[in-house]
């Protein structure tokens, strides 16, 4: 008997072959009628015939790998008595908005194509089909189909076009990206003057250049990488040389997961990750003994390593004996990663002696996502490609809105409906071209999706760069400006990720390196009590007086002569223990410079600070991990490796109140260190010691707040960029233990400044809605 049915599917059902995969199950199965994109997350079937079960049974079984199905509506309906399947074209109403796709690795199938010599895709660097390949990095405008993107100016061959209409070809089919050794971009090498240097095969050239111990430039999906040995410490110091790089770790890709272990201890989940479509770089242990040079990551017991996922990667680590290179972004010092030739011949000179290019457009450029492991949670340091710019729902309606995020490693956002998207990573915005990328990813964002934007987000503090960028933005629509603290932004991120309502209060922790508070100081070990339109400091770190501006976050020595002085240690006692540390010469004015922190930090000049990051920055100065910061959170990090490989040694953490807010007591805490040194403790004992009674301390803070209070959801959040750190979370989980408490971190957003953006405009919508502000 006929039936028909209308089924709606909602989820990851565009840019993944879902369309063509349903042609083929319902023509398979004799059914009529067709298949739509509604544009947004969802298609619209209609079928009719008589196997319309298996139909539904199949689709859940056989859909495409990277097709996710969330939810099916299915409704009875009377048969129209259409006489084929079709495909029909996107609905463009202006009112749906469609999920852009974010880029995808190449499948497995498209490797083994690429691999085998009996097909047209033998060693074709740049294969891809309906099931994989580049989407969000080479699209002008949505929905994904070949016109909108840098592929439509690569003419099907014939035999592209046979394949992308002819439905028994399961991945070619409708496949919007497909191409071929024929008809798709081609790889090209040049030297640093821009010439084009005439190769039977640049994969060859690559190859050997590589081996030789040169450093190359390679095009790949949202950008360029630097690629070398990682085995040779002639080489590594050499790109450290020229990429003025001394300490930042540069990222390993290995040929397959057999070489992850191989140089990796890789914890449970990461093969899951590094092999998923997404195909993020993992921080994970390195292995004692391997290959690895030590100055892939100095100082660090881990290293960054992901997996190939264009051909051209697999092509190049098959050919290298050792099994992984460095792939590092291409990027000149402080600036964006390279996306177009003559970016990378002006930013990469220098830095790389030739550039293996492809001729597809990049049209967005996409960095490497970077994923952590945070006691046994993984947590993104960087969001970007695989993962940006998927929107999260957040299931509160929100005006058209715009969020300008933070100063350094952040990203921006839009919002509308209940959505919102956070652009791919941007980077440091204090730098003209990332705040320029940031106006434009914004900017790009609107245009797509015809908003109108009522409302600009951006952070309390007064130097930020993106400032100017969101008076603009709201003189240019006409939008309200709403100023949002830098914790409560964090805070709200991670409700919104894990779906907290309007009416929910929660107890959140925000712990990172600097964000302005609204008194004017320098905050970052908060512990709030929040909802989505205000928030109070019930928690925080018993705050010192740190001079020097800028140059307190370069030099960890001079957050710790702060707290020293704010101890109540005499100058005569400071210059002792930095004299007996060896720290006095890491100051580039010595004992001079420190006499003078000393001086004014002891007379109460400089900002008054919270920040667990400059507090660890001083732990980590005095127990010698780091004494120089090259890299955003060096010290820390440092301090964190050293930590590994210690034992907790009895230590009561002490609580203060000051200011009617309960306060870590950090002083107590450097006197204990410096007594421990004194008494001959390890420095790895101490390390772990520290980090983990942060934790503990501030758990206690949170317990109390909730136990004296009434309708506080009994989940607790932390967030910021020291919540990645392994020992911190434990503190605080096992000091919330002890009332059956759990605790959440962030999970699709990163817990850095990279997520600010969506608490942002959580907390500007809300306070609009609710309070007219
Ligand atoms: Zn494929
Ligand atoms: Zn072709």
């Amino acid at each position: 008997m006929v039936k028909a049915l209308r089924i709606r599917v909602v989820g990851v059902v565009q840019g993944v072959g879902f369309r063509p995969f349903i042609y083929r199950l319902a023509t398979s199965l004799n059914l009529k009628g067709y298949v739509v994109n509604l544009g947004g997350s969802e298609v619209e079937i209609h079928i009719e015939g008589e196997k319309i079960e298996d139909f539904i049974k199949r689709m859940n079984l056989e859909k495409p790998p990277q097709a996710k199905i969330l939810k099916v509506i299915v409704e009875n309906i009377e048969p129209i008595g259409f006489d084929r399947f079709e495909i029909r074209e996107s609905m463009r109403k202006a009112t749906v908005r469609s999920m852009i796709p974010p880029d995808i690795a190449i499948c497995e199938h498209c490797v083994e194509e690429v691999l085998n010599d009996n097909t047209r895709f033998h060693n074709y660097h740049w294969n891809s089909c309906a099931w994989c390949g580049p989407r969000f990095s080479m699209m002008y405008k949505i929905p994904y189909d070949r016109e909108n993107t840098s592929m439509h100016v690569f003419k099907f061959c014939n035999e592209c076009s046979y394949d992308y209409s002819n439905p028994n070809n399961i991945r070619r089919f409708h496949g919007q990206g497909i191409s071929c050794p024929k008809c798709g971009p081609k790889t090209h090498v040049y030297d640093m003057d821009g010439l084009e240097v005439k190769v039977e095969d640049p994969l060859d050239f690559a190859v050997e250049r590589i081996l030789g111990g040169g450093i190359l430039a390679v095009k790949g999906v949202g950008g360029y990488h630097i690629a070398c040995l990682a085995s040779r410490d002639d080489v590594v110091a050499e790109l450290r040389f020229r990429k003025r790089r001394p300490m930042q770790p540069f990222a390993l890709m290995a040929r397959d997961y057999s070489i992850v272990q191989d140089i990796a201890i890789p914890p449970e989940g990461a093969r899951e990750l590094l092999e998923s479509p997404q195909r993020p770089i993992v921080i994970m242990p390195r292995r004692g003994g391997a290959k690895v040079s030590e100055l892939v990551a100095p100082g660090l017991n881990t290293i960054g390593v992901m997996l190939p996922y264009t051909a051209f990667q697999h092509l190049l680590l098959k050919r290298i004996p050792d099994g992984f290179l460095i792939m590092t972004s291409g990027n000149p010092r402080g600036k964006p990663m390279c996306r177009n030739l003559k970016q990378a011949l002006r930013g990469l000179r220098g830095i790389v002696d030739y550039i293996i290019d492809h001729d597809r457009e990049i049209v967005h450029r996409v960095d490497d996502s970077v994923i952590r492991f945070t006691d046994g949670e993984p947590t993104f340091l960087r969001r970007g490609r695989g993962y940006a710019p998927e929107w999260i729902e957040t299931g509160i309606e929100l005006r058209d809105s715009i969020a300008v995020g933070a100063e350094l490693q952040t990203a921006g956002a839009v919002g509308f409906e209940d959505k919102v998207i956070v652009t791919q990573y941007i980077g440091d915005i204090d730098e003209a071209a990332q705040l320029e990328e940031l106006d434009g990813e914004l900017s790009w964002l609107i245009e797509t999706y015809h908003l109108n934007p009522e409302i600009i987000a951006m952070d309390m503090h007064p130097l930020y760069s993106n400032r100017t960028l969101a008076e603009n933005m709201s003189k240019r629509f006409n939008a309200k400006l709403i100023e949002v603290q830098h914790h409560h932004a964090h805070s709200a991120s991670i409700m919104a990720e894990y779906g907290f309502k309007v009416e929910d209060t929660v107890v959140a922790i925000a712990i990172d390196g600097t964000g302005y508070g609204d008194d004017g100081g320098i905050w970052g070990g908060e512990v709030l009590l929040a909802t989505y339109t205000s928030y109070r400091r019930i928690g925080s770190l018993k705050p010192f007086h740190l001079p020097g501006g800028d140059t307190a976050a370069t030099y960890p020595v001079k957050p710790l002569i702060s707290l020293m002085a704010s101890t109540g240690y005499s100058w005569d006692e400071v210059n002792n223990i930095l004299e007996k540390r060896g720290l006095m010469n890491t100051l580039p004015h010595g004992v001079k410079e420190a006499n003078m922190t000393y001086m004014m930090a002891k007379s109460g000049r400089g900002a008054l600070v919270t920040s667990i990051g400059r507090t660890l920055d001083a732990l980590s100065a005095i127990l010698g991990a780091c004494t120089l910061r090259t890299y955003e959170g060096e010290p820390p990090m440092k301090l964190e490796s050293i930590a590994d490989g210690g034992r907790e040694v009895p230590y009561k953490p002490r609580i203060i109140d000051v200011d009617g807010i309960s306060r870590v007591d950090t002083t107590d805490l450097l006197k204990w260190v410096i007594n421990g040194l004194e008494s001959g403790y390890d420095v790895r004992d101490l390390a772990k010691t520290v980090l983990v009674n942060f934790g503990r301390a501030l758990g206690i803070i949170t317990l109390k707040a909730i136990k004296g209070a009434r309708n506080i959801k009994q989940t607790v959040l932390a967030s910021g960029g020291a919540a990645v750190n392994t020992h911190i979370i434990r503190g605080i989980k096992e000091a919330l233990k002890e009332e059956g408490l759990e605790i959440r971190l962030p999970r699709k957003m990163p817990p850095g400044d990279g997520g600010v953006a969506l608490g942002q405009l959580m907390i500007a919508n809300c306070k609009l809605e609710y309070e007219g502000v």
